[in-house]
């Protein structure tokens, strides 16, 4: 046997020319026998860091993973480089169980993916017990906090079964969204030893970010849908019903729009799935349940019809966008109504079963402290990529330049005076009301509600001028700083902050930045910049080829080559099998089963003969 570089495996099977960011560090740690965390964001490539090093021990790798979709992508995609992977789930039968299960005894793969479910079965245990293990592989690693989101409380097994072997192998954890806690959860509670903890930078450069708050959300949706017919889209909505009604419409409006959420057949589901994956539809209306295992690289926007629950859902579910690393925009349309459903969603949690209320209840206040940092994200007026990167432990600058805020024109003015009449009026209801009834008594409204209950007379009434939209805007930034606080109650009541005092009383001059022209943020470009110089034509025709490849083998196109492949042929015009090689994304396995057919089209190509 012969013993290759981590460079070598990595341009033989993956067919990549270097490794990214924290990708070779964590393969070295691996390497010398150390456990490893890797916090990494999406799209960063956390798979190379554990499949590199597996290629390299002697003995099998074992993957937990939490979905069976992705097993079966991340399979699918090893088998495509010419890697002898399989996984064991509840999708196989107990034939097909008993098949893998016995190849791996006869050491036929290199990495095993297993559900953690599986992990005490007397069967699995006695595999283990009796092979030769070299890692262990925890992808989706948060899912072991209880702090984190997608608690599953099924990878608590995997300590257990870690001390039932007879020699520990090297334990390498992933995960994409960890607050420091949550890290140091993964740490303990899977008691690794001395572990090198990597954490790259979370920033994802190709992304843009844009909050709205629009008064028409589905029109505001089509707006901006118009200018992205050519490009393939993700539309997040919190319940199934919201997806029914907003695929319905666009589907009626001419879009080529699906759908996906739990209420769906496992079949129709998909099904769909699958029309978005394989391109046939250009737009997939979803709720959270669809995304996570799906490595579409060409999505070219993510918008979230209402807002998320929490960060760490908005950044990984925004995060499904530009994993090509091209250009891509994450738009959140954001209303009052989604803090409130968010809310009565957390309250009425069933997806747990906690043995203690105490547990439940602690675990909830922190699903509403989430909640509320969500919710800032889309009031402040500074940076949104410099408040995620905050919010993950990041230092960022405060401009990015590619964000709403960032592209808005803002004017700092004095709210001193509106401040005040605003923090009065709240204090002279007694803290009693939420924040529409006290616009509506500082803006003087008749409205039924402001004469029944005599509001008319209180001597804050009416002492407003300004338009709703900017007293909503102060006062959610009165929120943000704490000179006004929100309960998180069902029906959220203003009451003074901790720093009320700071105005009531010291009359301190408070500035705010408010937007001068909302229409700042132009429709982007037609022609996506590293396109540019691209020849269309050849690379539509290359686009069949991949296509005519993936439907013989019933495969998503990008698991043949990813676009950033193809435009990477397109740029390098490869005529020979070395040629071919040096194309990012072609390893020997692919060089092998799709050289032939790529090359001859591109020489036809550039002899001028037809496709
Ligand atoms: P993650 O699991 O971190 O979300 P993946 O492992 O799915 O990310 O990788 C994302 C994409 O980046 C994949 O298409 C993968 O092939 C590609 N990729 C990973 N490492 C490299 C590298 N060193 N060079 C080029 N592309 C890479
Ligand atoms: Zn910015």
């Amino acid at each position: 046997m012969t013993y290759k570089s981590k460079q070598e495996i990595l341009k033989q099977y993956f067919g990549y020319d270097s490794f990214r960011e924290g990708q070779a560090f964590l393969v070295d740690s691996i390497l010398a026998g150390k456990d490893v965390v890797g916090v990494m964001p999406t799209g960063a490539g956390k798979s190379i860091c554990f499949q590199v090093p597996s290629m390299m021990f002697e003995g099998i790798t074992l993957v937990i993973s939490p979905l069976i979709s992705l097993m079966k992508d991340q399979v699918n995609a090893l088998t495509q480089a010419g890697i002898k992977a399989a996984y064991l789930n509840s999708s196989l039968t107990l034939n097909q169980y008993h098949r893998v299960l016995q190849n791996a005894r006869n050491g036929e793969y290199k990495l095993l993916y297993v559900a953690p479910e599986r992990l005490l079965t007397e069967e699995f245990l006695d595999f283990a017990q009796n092979s030769n293990i070299a890692m262990f592989t925890i992808d989706e690693a948060h899912c072991i906090s209880q702090w984190g989101q997608d608690f599953r409380p099924s990878y608590l097994k995997i300590i257990d079964f870690l001390s039932q072997l007879p020699k520990r192998p090297v334990v390498s954890a992933f995960t994409a969204t960890a607050t420091a806690q949550v890290r140091e959860d993964i740490v303990s509670s899977l008691k690794l030893t001395n572990p090198e903890i990597l954490v790259t930078g979370f920033d994802r450069k190709n992304l843009s970010f844009e909050v709205i708050k629009p008064a028409d959300k589905f029109q505001t949706l089509c707006d901006f849908l118009k200018q992205k017919q050519e490009e393939t889209g993700i539309i997040y909505c919190t319940t199934r019903k919201t997806v029914e009604e907003v695929c319905d419409r666009l589907t009626k409006q001419g879009y080529l729009a699906t759908r996906y959420h739990a209420g769906l057949t496992d079949q129709e589901r998909k099904e769909n799935q699958d029309d978005f994956i394989f391109d046939r539809m250009r737009i997939i209306v979803a709720t959270n349940a669809f995304g996570m295992g799906i490595d579409k690289s060409n999505v070219s926007y993510v918008v979230h019809y209402n807002m998320p629950k929490d960060l760490e859902s908005y950044y990984q579910e925004a995060g499904r966008a530009g994993r090509d690393g091209g250009p891509a925009e994450c738009v959140l349309l954001y209303s009052g109504q989604d803090v409130r459903m968010n809310l009565f969603l957390i309250d009425n949690n069933k997806d747990a079963e906690y043995a203690e209320t105490e547990l439940e209840e602690l675990i909830k206040s922190k699903d509403r402290e989430r909640l509320k940092k969500m919710t800032f994200y889309c009031h402040t007026n500074n940076c949104l990529r410099e408040y995620i990167l905050n919010y993950f432990g990041d230092t960022a600058p405060n401009f990015c330049g590619n964000c709403s805020n960032c592209k808005t024109n803002f004017e700092t003015i004095d709210i001193t005076v509106e401040a005040q009449k605003i923090l009065s009026c709240v204090y002279r209801v007694k803290e009693r009301y939420g924040v529409k009834t006290i616009i509506d008594i500082l803006r003087g409204s008749k409205n039924e509600k402001i004469l029944h209950l005599r509001l008319d007379s209180l001597p804050t009434y009416g002492i407003m001028k300004n338009g709703e939209k900017q007293v909503r805007e102060i006062i959610n930034y009165l929120i943000l700083n704490d000179y006004l606080a929100l309960t998180t109650d069902q029906y959220p009541v203003l009451k003074l902050g901790n720093r009320s005092r700071e105005i009531l009383i010291d009359k301190a001059e408070i500035q705010m930045k408010l937007a001068k022209d909302i229409e700042a943020l132009k429709p982007n470009k037609k022609v996506k910049p590293e396109l540019l110089g691209v020849d269309q034509i050849l690379l539509e025709r290359l686009k069949k080829i991949r296509l005519q490849f993936a439907s013989q083998q019933k495969v998503p196109a990008f698991v043949i080559f990813t676009d950033s492949a193809l435009i990477d042929m397109c740029d390098k015009l490869p005529l020979n099998d070395s040629e071919f090689l040096m194309v990012s994304g072609v390893g020997e396995a692919k060089l092998k089963r799709y050289g032939q057919r790529f090359i001859s089209e591109i020489s036809d190509f550039v002899s001028g003969k037809n496709g």
